[in-house]
């Protein structure tokens, strides 16, 4: 059975857009225009995913994502904010609130469709795992194996897992409360503290290479783009 999205945008012509790729792609779209319509959709339509705007007139997508992840029916439910707001601070706001993830307007459809792929197949059985790339590093999470320019790299576990979640998006900004939840290793950090000491302990071990893992000043880390 398909999917089912929720698209929630005000703007009609936007949402007719996102809704007709969507079904091209093989979802089953419904729309909502506003944030209360947003709330009624998903408690009658049930769907598997949301694409919640952030701006919209009335309750805001940030009002909606609070409302969803305070209903234990539908806190789980994953929420992708879309957002005109470059700013990284906003962003952030979003998703410390829960959000699983956020494209910034204007987007293209082919992004947008490879995120919701990814998200929803996370559901599902381990995809089938691959190698990351990034620069001189290579990550074959399988074999938890790391190798910088054909070196192979000593990291815990920790550390690993650290290192393929910032790897595998470049330029994506992950907030510390991200990395706690998303890391899994026999050290994996529990704290906020403990994530920065853990970078720092990351950084040591990459030399050169280790400025390419940037600190975004109140928000968290990536790997440069
Ligand atoms: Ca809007």
């Amino acid at each position: 059975m398909a999917n089912v999205i929720l698209v929630v945008e005000d703007e009609e012509s936007i949402r007719t857009l996102i809704a007709l790729n969507l079904q091209a792609a093989g979802y089953t779209v419904e729309e909502a225009k506003d944030g209360t319509q947003a709330l009624e959709k998903v408690k009658s339509v049930k769907p598997d995913l949301v694409l919640l705007d952030w701006m919209l007139p009335g309750l805001d997508g940030l009002d909606v994502l609070r409302s969803l992840k305070a209903d234990p029916a539908f806190a789980t439910l994953p929420v992708i904010m879309l957002t005109a707001k470059s700013e990284e601070h906003d962003i952030v706001l979003g998703l410390e609130m829960g959000a699983t993830d956020y494209i910034t307007k204007p987007f293209s459809n082919k992004v947008l469709i490879a995120r919701i792929r990814a998200i929803l197949r996370r559901g599902d059985a381990a995809p089938p795992e691959e190698n990351i790339r990034y620069a001189g590093l290579v990550l074959t999470p399988g074999q938890r194996r790391a190798e910088l320019d054909g070196a192979e790299l000593s990291l815990t576990a920790g550390e690993f897992d650290l290192l393929a979640l910032l790897a595998a998006r470049p330029g994506h900004v992950y907030t510390r409360a991200q990395i706690v939840a998303r890391t899994k290793g026999e050290d994996y950090p529990v704290t906020d503290r403990a994530v920065d000491v853990q970078v720092v302990a990351l950084r040591r071990k990459l030399g050169v290479f280790g400025e390419r893992l940037e600190t975004v000043r109140g928000v968290g880390y990536r790997m440069r783009g």
